[in-house]
């Protein structure tokens, strides 16, 4: 599992990212409580795959 970090998409403060499977990662963020999953930032060039 990858764990880094990355941008809050509600508050932009810096969350905690970890990818489960390399397509999506989930993200929480201390500062708003957001919880929730992203594209890959890996994959942001049109590789996102539906489904
Ligand atoms: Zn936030």
């Amino acid at each position: 599992m990858t764990h880094f970090l990355s941008n809050c998409p509600r508050c932009g403060y810096i969350a905690e990212a970890w990818s489960e499977d390399g397509v999506s990662v989930r993200v929480r963020c201390k500062m708003c409580g957001y919880e929730g999953r992203l594209p890959h930032p890996d994959l942001k060039n049109g590789a996102w795959r539906v489904g």
